[in-house]
């Protein structure tokens, strides 16, 4: 019997399951199903976005509502926009085999009109933002006198947006014998306020830690001085070349102004802040949403309802005032099963706040070096040249090949290679060659000695960097492969250290006395039939300094390495990964 039938779910929806190829219920979902459909009650669940709450809360809500009646009988709030049509897709997509459902989505910024048709066609379930909602009331658009199921979604953010009111407002419209299922994220106090005033002896559920961020999140932070933050971020982008991520700006100010350096800088970017309009708003998260944008630049409000799944790093660029905010900022990434990294990007006067930090999210923090110059050109011409092997020939040009036969005419091989290389790789060579290290080295205020750094021990002398083809796309992060380095070579844990993982590549470090062992151990290696090839980096003083994936970069056009449109690549796996593996 399927895990989620076991739940207690009912045929309809378990086939909408197998469409969406689920294979094992989340964490919360395994909490929360089976609570839901076998009683009514109220219930508190604090969880973290991308652990797949939606279905925790739309899977027994679409169960339990007649829809043979056209009655208002599940109301959803939730804090955005963004966040509301994100629900009501997939509340259609769970709903698909259960006839006569009417999920209807109720947000500003779009003609209240249209909304109000669908209504009066009879929407069983609401989706809302506040605002929109306590509007529509207003007008007698609305009535939800007679719901039986009312929803908090991403309580915490609601609050935080300064929803209160409207949502004590909303409630005051719906009956008192009503189940009341809230979902957070966090509990601050203005939360449990809520909880306690309009829920009854709810039940509580718990994923993960209270007030944690998601596990699968690795946090970072490098240090630098004040005026390097910019040449910084772009190192840490340019280092990881699939990188697909949010910025985190205090500003409005600063968001528009980083945003705008990034793309005269030729980097695929986009700003997303309260001064753009929402027509703006849309577009750039549109082209988020598709890749074509693959660094946002975001205020904390703006990005709250940003739901997109495969966000492999958060940058911040500069810290929020508020520790809250750093748990809401880092749980972008790490969605959905998937691995991410937080990044913070920090002068030493502000090293203190890290601390504070890791209590609350109960994480330490890898302190890391921003990437050499060198550094950077040695990841991008792997990159390249993994880029070069991974691309499909397109058949059309066979039509040119005696031309371009010609004109290559005399070229070996191998100069053929460098020259191809040279076409993308100059351009980055030439601007990384000439700059200096941007980590800032006073170390007076540093944080306790003999920390981790790169998630390891401090360097050794005669230290050794290696190059490995094997990276996030074969399943490692830095953990699994050190173990795995380590398993091979018959190492401790101490030996292997500064290991940092790419997409279809990794390096890492060992003392040199390992060096032959390495070498003769991986001459003639294969695992599942493929030879795994370890090489001596030209590096070897790397600090490992990215540590994250990447996709299609070299492509870029302008001065320093930008991106370029449509780029494509990177270990992106969303439904196929889902099915293995997910949680
Ligand atoms: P949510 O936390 O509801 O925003 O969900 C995050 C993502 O995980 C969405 O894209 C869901 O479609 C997906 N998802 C939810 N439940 C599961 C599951 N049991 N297995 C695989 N993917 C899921």
């Amino acid at each position: 019997m399927s895990k989620f039938k076991e739940l207690g779910l009912q045929e309809s929806l378990l086939s909408a399951v197998a469409d969406l190829g689920f294979e094992t219920p989340s964490e919360v979902q395994e909490k929360a199903i089976p609570i839901l459909l076998e009683s009514e009650t109220d219930l508190v669940a604090l969880a973290q976005t991308g652990t797949g709450k939606t279905a925790a809360f739309g899977f027994p809500l679409i169960q339990k509502i007649d829809s043979a009646s056209r009655t208002t009988q599940g109301l959803i709030l939730s804090p955005t926009r963004e966040l509301c049509l994100q629900i009501t897709n997939e509340m259609q997509l769970y709903s698909k085999y259960e006839k006569g459902i009417n999920i209807v989505a109720i947000y500003g910024g779009a003609s209240i009109t249209d909304q109000a048709r669908q209504i009066k066609r009879g929407a069983q379930i609401v989706v809302a933002t506040p605002g929109r909602m306590k509007d529509m009331i207003r007008r007698g658009i609305v009535d939800i006198s007679k719901i039986d199921y009312c929803i908090l979604d991403e309580a915490d953010e609601m609050l935080n947006m300064g929803f209160f009111e409207d949502i004590q407002d909303i409630l005051s419209n719906t009956p008192k014998e009503k189940s009341t299922w809230l979902f957070s994220a966090t509990m601050p106090k203005e939360v449990s306020t809520i909880a306690k005033k309009f829920m009854h002896h709810p039940q509580e559920i718990t994923v993960g830690d209270k007030n944690a961020g998601a596990t699968t999140v690795q946090h970072e932070y490098y240090v630098v001085g004040g005026r390097d933050r910019y040449p910084a971020l772009k190192r840490l982008a340019d280092a990881n070349p699939g990188i697909f991520s949010v910025i985190f700006c205090r500003t409005k100010r600063d968001t528009q102004r980083v945003a705008e350096k990034l793309i005269e800088d030729g980097y695929n970017a986009g700003a997303l802040h309260g001064d753009l309009s929402q027509n703006q708003r849309d577009l750039v998260m549109n082209s988020f949403r598709k890749k074509q944008v693959q660094l946002l630049v975001a205020t904390d409000v703006a990005a709250r309802g940003i739901d997109v799944d495969d966000i492999t790093h958060v940058i911040n660029y500069q810290l929020p005032d508020e520790i809250e905010t750093y748990t809401h900022r880092s749980g972008r990434t790490g969605r959905a099963g998937k691995s991410g990294i937080s990044m913070v990007i920090i002068t030493r006067s502000e090293l203190r706040k890290i601390s504070a930090i890791e209590r609350k999210i109960k994480q330490d923090f890898i302190e890391k070096k921003i990437p050499s110059g060198i550094e950077i050109c040695e990841i991008q011409l792997y990159h390249l040249a993994n880029n070069i092997k991974d691309t499909k020939i397109n058949k059309d040009i066979d039509g040119y090949l005696p031309a371009i036969n010609d004109v290559l005419e005399g070229i070996d091989r191998e100069e053929l290679i460098k020259k191809i290389v040279s076409v993308e790789f100059s351009r980055f060579y030439n601007y990384y060659s000439k700059t200096h290290d941007l980590n800032s080295t006073d170390h007076s205020n540093k944080r306790e000695r003999g920390r981790r750094s790169d998630g390891e021990s401090a360097p050794k002398d005669g230290s050794v960097r290696y190059f490995i083809n094997v990276g996030e796309r074969d399943g490692y992060d830095w953990m699994s492969l050190k173990d795995f380095l380590r398993d091979k070579l018959g190492l401790d844990k101490e030996d292997v250290y500064k290991v940092d993982t790419k997409d279809s590549f990794s390096f890492f470090n060992t003392d040199a006395q390992f060096t032959p062992l390495i070498l003769e151990t991986f001459s003639d290696f294969k695992v599942d039939g493929r030879f795994i090839n370890v090489e001596v980096s030209k590096n070897p003083g790397s600090r490992g300094g990215g540590g994250g994936r990447k996709k299609d970069r070299f492509r870029g056009k302008k001065k320093d390495g930008g991106y370029k449109k449509g780029n494509k690549g990177g270990s992106y796996k969303s439904k196929s990964k889902r099915k293995s593996g997910f949680y």
